[in-house]
């Protein structure tokens, strides 16, 4: 029983997911973190990468699936998985019901999260991320502890993601339209789709998965 939280850059996938791994065990496949943590490694394909995401763009699907295929190979059968910022295309989206498949597990529900641009906008320039535990703040709606550190692992400070400015923003967004919209089409007509207003407090996003996922487990 796997699940796909989509939606545009901003609207709490990252922060439900996070939610899920701590509360549930849910294992957290976030693609961004994998690809930032390619970035940090330094090597050529990092800088490329890191090149890519700084201008808005998105990485080749072959690329990003290969890297979820291998990851997808290490969790146990027992685990669920909360697949956040993949599939951003029809492309990945084929790819990883195909490697979902040949490990007998599939995508049960994918949760598209809906919100407005302008609430895009607050939550993204609002937003701080931990580098060690990746845990995600806002400085208005979820602020971490008074001194800046992390409050789930303790990491003296947070920091700000170089995409998470207004006009990079845009153009995400303006990708989000282009390639990762058609998949909330295809999801639907699989009857796989189910769509979460985000634009309310995250412990009621929480709850509204929560009510979906009992249901699939029924
Ligand atoms: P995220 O952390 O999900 O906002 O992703 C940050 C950036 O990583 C995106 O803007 C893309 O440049 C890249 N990225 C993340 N996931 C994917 C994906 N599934 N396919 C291609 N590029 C991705």
């Amino acid at each position: 029983m796997d699940f796909v939280l989509l939606g545009p850059p901003g609207c709490g996938k990252g922060t439900q997911a996070i939610i899920f791994k701590n509360k549930y065990g849910f294992f957290h496949m976030s693609a961004g973190d994998m690809l930032r943590d390619v970035v940090k490694s330094g090597s050529k394909i990092g800088q490329e990468i890191g090149e890519i995401i700084d201008r808005g763009d998105i990485v080749k699907d072959a690329l990003i699936s290969s890297m979820v295929g291998d990851a997808i190979r290490k969790i146990s059968p027992e685990q669920a998985v909360f697949f956040d910022g993949y599939p951003r295309s029809i492309r990945q989206a084929e790819d990883l019901d195909l490697m979902l498949s040949v490990l007998n597990r599939e995508i049960s529900k994918v949760f598209y999260f809906d919100m407005t641009e302008q609430g895009l906008i607050e939550r993204i320039q609002g937003r701080m991320i931990c580098p060690k535990c990746k845990a995600v703040y806002h400085e208005k709606f979820y602020p971490p502890k008074a001194d800046g550190s992390c409050q789930c692992c303790g990491h003296p400070s947070l920091l700000k993601r170089n995409d998470d400015d207004v006009t990079i923003l845009k153009k995400r967004l303006h990708v989000f339209e282009e390639n990762t919209r058609p998949i909330v089409e295809y999801y639907k007509q699989q009857g796989r789709l189910v769509v979460v207003q985000s634009n309310q407090p995250i412990e009621n996003v929480t709850i509204e998965l929560e009510s979906f996922i009992a249901l699939t487990k029924n």
